[in-house]
Parts: C-alpha cells; sequence; structure tokens
C-alpha cells in the first residue's frame, strides 16, 4: 500500500504528465500505476524503484537482492517465462557446466541434495522457488524495443510491446537495469549457399534431442561447449556426426585432480599467475587427454584463462565428445568453404553429402538494438565497454548484469552491487521518490 502512495504522489506530481496529459488512471492487479494517455495505443506506467529487462538468472538476481533490501523493481520480459534461455533454447540432456556453488544465485544456495552438476530442469526449479521466495512476478511477453534517458526529467524511458499486439507501452523509472544476457540472439553465420542447402539448418537454441535425426548425416559447425555436447547426444543416438574444427579450441577434462578443473582454477589463481595456472591446466590435461592436436583440434597460442581473459572464448569442458572423437564416432572437419543443395565443401578441398545442419555458433547481446545509449554498452557488440569488474555501472542510473563473460559468478557479483548502489540513491533520494525533479 506504501508502494502504491508513493506511485501515485509521484504520478500526480509528475512533470511527465504535461508532455502526455493522462486522460485516466487505474490501479493494474500487478501494483504499479498505469495511465493511459490521449494516445490510446501508448501507455506510461510509472515504477517506482527499478525497471529491469530480462527475467533470466541476471534479472532475478537484482530483483532479489533489491527486494532484500526493500527497494521495488519491475521485471520485464520478453518471453512466456524466467529463465527463457534455458526452458526454452536448450537441448535436454544439458547439466550446468560449472560446479552449482559457482553458480548459485546471491541470498539462495542450491539445494544440498541437488548434484554437482544440477541438470537443467533442476536448476530451472531453483530459479522457480527464487522467484517465488522474494515475491518476483515479472511481466511477461513484454519486449523491451526502446529505452532512452531522458534528461529533462532524469528518468528511463523505457517502451516495451506485447507479442501479437502493435500497442506499446512506456515505462518510466529512475533506475534502469540491463540483464538481457550475452545470449539474447542466436548468432548465425552467412555461410555461403545456405540458401540452396535442401535439409534443415537450425541453431543448437532450436536442438533439443538427437532423437530427430536418428538416420540422418549431420554436420554440427563450431567447436565450443554447446556443439561438442550436440555431437555426444548425437552419438547417443546412433547418429554418427560430423563437427567443423575452423580454429583452434582448448578442450579441458571438466575434473582434474580430483576436483571440478573450474573449481582448481579459481583455487590456484588466489596464489599463483594466471600463466602458470595455464600451464598445470595444459601439462595436466595433456596428460589426461593426450595430445588433442592428433584428432584435428589444434591447441590456441595462448593458455585457456589468459584467452578466456583477452577475448572471452571459454574453454570446452569435456563431458565425453573427445572420447567419441578418438574413437571415430565423431569426425573432425576444417571450416566449410560453402554448403551445396545436399552437403558442404570443406576449405581442404573435400566435400560431402549431409541430410541436416546444425549451428552452434553461438550467440550475440542484442542491447545495441534498443538501448539509445552508447558510453557505456558498446554498439559493436552490446556489452559494456569496460571489462569486469567495471561492467556493472554506467551513468544516470544505468546498470548492467551478467554481462561479465564469467558466468553465473559474474551475475552474483554485479547483483550485488548494483541493488547496493541503488539503495544508496534510493535512502539518498526520499524526496525525488516523491515528488520528482522538475528541471
Ligand atoms: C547451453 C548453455 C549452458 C550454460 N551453462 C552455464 C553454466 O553451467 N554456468 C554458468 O555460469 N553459465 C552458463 N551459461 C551461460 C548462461 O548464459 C548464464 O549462465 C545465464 O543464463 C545468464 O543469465 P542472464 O540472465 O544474464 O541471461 P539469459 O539467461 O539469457 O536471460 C536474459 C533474459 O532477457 C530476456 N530478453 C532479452 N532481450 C529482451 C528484450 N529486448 N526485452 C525483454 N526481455 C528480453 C530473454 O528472453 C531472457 O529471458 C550457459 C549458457 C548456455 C547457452
Amino acid at each position: 500500500m506504501e508502494r502504491w502512495r508513493e506511485a501515485e504522489g509521484k504520478t500526480l506530481h509528475d512533470p511527465l504528465f504535461h508532455l502526455c496529459p493522462p486522460l485516466a488512471f487505474h490501479q493494474p492487479s500487478d501494483g504499479f500505476h498505469e495511465v493511459a494517455t490521449r494516445d490510446e495505443a501508448e501507455r506510461s506506467i510509472w515504477v517506482p524503484g527499478s525497471i529491469i529487462v530480462g527475467a533470466g538468472p541476471s534479472g532475478l538476481a537484482v530483483a532479489a537482492c533489491l527486494e532484500a533490501k526493500g527497494v521495488p523493481s519491475m521485471i520485464l520480459e520478453r518471453s512466456n517465462c524466467i529463465a527463457s534461455l534455458w526452458q526454452l533454447k536448450t537441448y535436454d540432456r544439458l547439466r550446468l557446466h560449472l560446479p552449482k556453488r559457482f553458480c548459485q544465485l546471491p541470498l539462495a544456495p542450491f539445494p544440498a541434495c541437488f548434484p554437482t552438476y544440477p541438470t537443467k530442469q533442476q536448476f530451472v526449479a531453483y530459479l522457480e522457488a527464487y522467484a517465488r521466495r522474494f515475491h518476483i512476478r515479472p511481466c511477461f511477453n513484454q519486449t523491451v524495443v526502446s529505452a532512452e534517458y531522458d534528461g529533462r526529467v532524469k528518468l528511463w524511458r523505457v517502451r516495451a510491446v506485447r507479442a501479437g499486439n502493435d500497442k506499446a507501452a512506456e515505462y518510466v523509472s529512475r533506475w534502469l537495469v540491463v540483464a538481457t544476457g550475452e545470449n539474447a540472439e542466436a548468432a548465425v553465420p552467412d555461410i555461403d549457399g545456405m540458401s540452396i542447402f535442401k535439409g534443415p539448418i537450425i541453431h543448437t537454441s532450436s536442438y533439443k534431442s538427437g532423437d530427430e535425426f536418428q538416420g540422418k548425416r549431420v554436420l554440427v559447425i563450431g567447436c565450443g561447449n554447446s556443439g561438442m555436447e550436440v555431437c555426444l547426444d548425437l552419438c547417443n543416438h546412433s547418429v554418427r556426426p560430423r563437427i567443423v574444427v575452423r580454429e583452434s579450441v582448448h578442450i579441458l577434462p571438466r575434473e582434474m585432480l580430483g576436483r571440478s578443473t573450474f573449481g582448481l582454477c579459481m583455487w590456484l589463481l588466489k596464489w599463483l599467475p594466471m600463466r602458470t595456472v595455464d600451464r598445470i591446466l595444459l601439462l595436466v590435461s595433456r596428460v589426461m587427454l593426450g595430445d588433442t592436436q592428433r584428432y584435428g583440434l589444434r591447441r590456441p597460442r595462448l593458455g585457456p584463462l589468459e584467452l578466456k581473459s583477452l577475448s572471452g572464448k571459454t574453454p570446452v569442458l569435456d563431458v565425453g565428445a573427445l572420447a567419441k572423437i578418438k574413437s571415430g564416432d565423431i569426425k573432425v572437419c576444417p571450416a566449410v568453404k560453402r554448403l551445396t543443395g545436399h552437403g558442404a565443401e570443406f576449405v581442404d578441398g573435400r566435400s560431402e553429402d549431409f541430410d541436416a545442419i546444425i549451428l552452434a555458433t553461438g550467440y550475440k547481446s542484442n542491447v545495441a538494438s534498443w538501448l539509445k545509449e552508447r558510453e557505456f554498452f558498446s554498439d559493436k557488440d552490446g556489452f559494456p565497454r569496460k571489462v569486469f569488474p567495471d561492467s556493472w555501472k554506467g551513468e544516470q542510473g544505468l546498470y548492467a548484469v551478467g554481462f561479465t563473460r564469467q558466468g553465473l559468478m559474474g551475475t552474483s557479483v554485479d547483483a550485488k552491487r548494483i541493488a547496493h548502489d541503488i539503495k544508496q540513491c534510493w535512502m539518498a533520494e526520499p524526496k525525488q521518490r516523491m515528488l520528482p525533479s522538475q528541471t
């Protein structure tokens, strides 16, 4: 109720009203103040706390940390569920790639009964429980199409459209948290001949299981964690896929020396410089996996951690695909030169027939397409220009969560910092909360 009064006070004194005089108010059930303007196509909604764009783990983490500090927030999410990447765009056999203790969100560890690497179903159940615990109810089916800071009123104006509806709503707030993720859109390369290939070409975000590919000749393009795991899944469904390895790649065992490789790295980095840790990783990998170059998997010049820190390229944590490559169940191919009607020609001059192609070519940020801001976020890749740990805060109440290239561990660090920062402003600006600045 208190939040209502604040919202109402703000709305009635809001200079935005002079820009767009209201025709009617009503109080929608989600607790935010909605205003129908003269132009019925555009509705303005005042959000008392922060607007968060995206209801993935990062958006939920910020909302939970704010809730714990008594600061309200509202999440706008384009899909119809939380964690849509995990629920709608990942394959059935997916488990967390990293041990659960490195993937938990702030204020709520994973249940002790969960395995070290929870399944995606367990991870989603954890996130659902997390949202319930912190009373997070995102506004679903709201795709943010633009967000812009209005310097006249010192507020963010965020426009969102509902799927299948051309009417936009405008949400207005003092703070904007970008939580749309590093994986917002599938990265689809432009391969010569794509339009003439007769079989299906799908991205891994649409791949569910090898079931649907049984009896087919499948080419997987891309050799990151997803490409390798999709190949393994295909093998487990009696498909013998080919995998395109265009560049060099680091493959590490998921566990080494009795602990998770990721955990071991974190521990070693406390004592040793990155390059020394890289040398240890490569030595142990060599002993455990052998010389991967023999199978067409050339290692990069830089070590796995140095490469990750300089380029963001994640090493593959092997969960069984390498054994299938060694046994010949998965065959490694060089880069594709062009696709033909029934197959692919490779840069080494070989060609082969395929029935289906799976693009394991990664994802990209979509921030540059909707955020009208270029100081903090780069328009080249839609990531903050500053790198972790300085990538979380921009100017004028703009924040980024989950753009650290450090997975969910980076998300937790960001979320706690953002909530702390907003809380400071929230406490320092009680008057503005009731009566926004008239400047
Ligand atoms: C196959 C796979 C496995 C992974 N495994 C791990 C792992 O084990 N450990 C780890 O730490 N990380 C892992 N990751 C990285 C993973 O991306 C993050 O862990 C996590 O999903 C990031 O959360 P996020 O909320 O930042 O982004 P996302 O989960 O991508 O959520 C972003 C949300 O924003 C919404 N959105 C996007 N654009 C808009 C818009 N314009 N308007 C409204 N809503 C919008 C999306 O619909 C989505 O729901 C994995 C990634 C993949 C693809």
